[in-house]
């Protein structure tokens, strides 16, 4: 909570300097409500968002003073209400065996140290983890993946650099069953410059995994990054579309985050938000809370 709240800092403390130029010594009308909403759309939080927190200070204290305090107040109680239908527990299901998450996102978001973090949760759960390196542009990325699964006493299976991932996804598959892992976590390249290509990789994946277990993948993640603002919008409708996203998380909340779009994103997908990312270690992977991310936000 603590990494959350100085992640947040910055962009709340600017949020809450514009709600007391607004506020301060004036009355909650026509006039101040509109400069309001453009401080929360500025802020990333969407219009719908910007909206209900406006039409929730206008039914109760239209025409009366109001202090920037009671206007965080509300607003943090709004925030909350869109946030908690989507902050749910992952819950893996394990009658699948093994059950297939597919990590996906845009490079650099954090796929990798998020499979990493995850990994390590689901061994102190005390279940037997594949990690597959379907990211095979990257030698970055596999050597990662490498020492994550080290690290986290997980499987690992890997591919050259290059290598086609659809025909790592469905090694990694076979690997986890054979050795009987409970979980596996494949990863996958995000090189949003060539769309159709990636679209053609993910679907290839989806496709092979099928071969295995039709159900699969059972689970499909997309990471975002924090610090991207209003673009994360785009990226979640993208990669909802081509690889059907079932569940967020949101990394890099520890630095200089603008959290306000995961609000915005919230209110229009409505996909559950699992976790969020606080650092780059293998503890910084906090389960999404909606009370104390609304209040991080409005500061
Ligand atoms: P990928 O390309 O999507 O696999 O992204 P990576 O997992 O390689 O992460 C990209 C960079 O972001 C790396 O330097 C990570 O250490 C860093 N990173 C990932 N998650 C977090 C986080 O929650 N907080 C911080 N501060 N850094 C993170």
């Amino acid at each position: 909570l603590a990494r959350l709240t100085s992640g947040l800092s910055r962009s709340s403390r600017q949020l809450s300097d514009n709600i007391a130029g607004v506020f301060t010594r004036r009355k909650l009308d026509d006039e101040t409500l509109e400069e309001l909403e453009d401080i929360l759309i500025q802020a990333d939080l969407g219009v719908e968002t910007a909206m209900r927190v406006t039409d929730a200070l206008a039914t109760t204290r239209l025409g009366r003073d109001v202090s920037p305090e009671e206007v965080r107040d509300v607003m943090a109680t709004e925030i909350e209400k869109v946030l908690a239908p989507v902050a749910r527990p992952l819950e893996l299901d394990l009658s699948f065996r093994p059950h297939v998450i597919l990590v996906v996102g845009v490079n650099g978001t954090g796929k990798t140290t998020t499979i990493g973090k995850l990994a390590a949760k689901l061994r102190a759960a005390g279940l037997s983890v594949t990690l597959g390196a379907g990211d095979t542009f990257r030698a970055a990325a596999i050597e990662q993946l490498k020492i994550w699964s080290e690290r986290t006493g997980s499987q690992f299976v890997g591919t050259k650099l290059g290598a086609d991932a659809a025909g790592l996804a469905y090694e990694a598959y076979e690997r986890a069953r054979d050795n009987g892992s409970d979980v596996v976590i494949i990863d996958t390249a995000g090189r949003l410059q060539n769309k159709a290509e990636l679209m053609d990789e993910l679907a290839k994946i989806v496709r092979v995994l099928q071969k295995h277990d039709p159900d699969a993948p059972h689970t499909v993640l997309q990471t975002l990054d924090a610090t991207t603002g209003q673009n994360a919008l785009n990226q979640v409708d993208i990669f909802r579309n081509i690889a059907g996203v079932n569940g967020l998380v949101m990394t890099k909340l520890d630095g200089t985050a603008r959290g306000g779009i995961l609000v915005a994103i919230s209110a229009k997908f409505g996909l559950p938000v699992y976790f969020i990312g606080v650092g780059e270690g293998v503890d910084d992977l906090e389960p999404f809370r909606a009370s104390d991310f609304a209040r991080a936000i409005a500061g």
